[in-house]
């Protein structure tokens, strides 16, 4: 009977989850531990100050159309407009 051998899978690591912008396929590099490989922020460990912080929401914010006040503005205005609709259907 032959004995294999035993030998460490080399390859049996956790992927990083990033998707790749060009070509669109999964990034097959290692994960550290934060689920990032080395090239996508697998060394970042994020902003911490609350300075950093609001500063890194203002830099991702686009067009403010997501945020919890336009989303409330939003609902209370058409709140109103199905008001309206009511009671112009009573009229
Ligand atoms: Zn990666």
């Amino acid at each position: 009977m032959e004995v294999l051998p035993l030998v460490p899978k080399l390859h049996f690591f956790k992927p990083c989850g990033a998707t790749s912008k060009r070509s669109g396929l999964p990034c097959s590099q290692p994960a550290m531990k934060n689920g990032r490989c080395r090239f996508h922020g697998g060394k970042s460990t994020g902003a911490k100050t609350s300075q950093g912080k609001q500063a890194q929401r203002q830099a991702n914010l686009k067009a403010g159309l997501h945020t919890k006040e336009a989303i409330a503005e939003r609902q209370e205005v058409r709140e109103l407009l199905n008001q309206c609709k009511a009671v112009l259907r009573q009229v």
